[in-house]
C-alpha cells in the first residue's frame, strides 16, 4: 500500500468551501449534490487517490462515495483501481 503523504492538495480542496455534512451525508440527494462539487475540483485526482489509498471509509471523496471505493477496491486485480475506475467512465 501506497500512501500519499504530501496532502498539500487539501489547501485547494472545494468541499472546504462548502458544508462539511454534505460530504458525510447518507442520502442520494447529498451524494448528488457532494459529487456535483467533486467535479469542479482542481484536485478531484489526489483527493481519490488519497481515499482509495488510504484507505478512507467513509464520506464522497475524489467523487465517489464510500460504497463506490470499496466497489473499485474489492474488483481491482492487483490493486489497479485506477485501470478499473478509467474503463468504467
Ligand atoms: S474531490 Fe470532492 S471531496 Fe475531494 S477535495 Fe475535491 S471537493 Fe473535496
Amino acid at each position: 500500500m501506497v500512501l500519499d503523504t504530501d496532502q498539500d492538495w487539501r489547501a485547494h480542496a472545494l468541499c472546504a468551501q462548502n458544508d462539511p455534512d454534505l460530504f458525510f451525508a447518507a442520502g442520494a440527494l447529498e451524494h448528488k449534490l457532494a459529487k456535483t462539487v467533486c467535479r469542479r475540483c482542481p484536485v478531484r485526482s489526489e483527493c481519490l487517490s488519497y481515499a482509495m489509498e488510504a484507505p478512507v471509509d467513509h464520506g464522497v471523496w475524489g467523487g465517489l462515495t464510500e460504497r463506490e471505493r470499496r466497489r473499485y477496491r474489492r474488483r481491482a486485480p492487483q490493486g489497479d483501481w485506477r485501470t478499473l475506475l478509467a474503463n468504467s467512465a
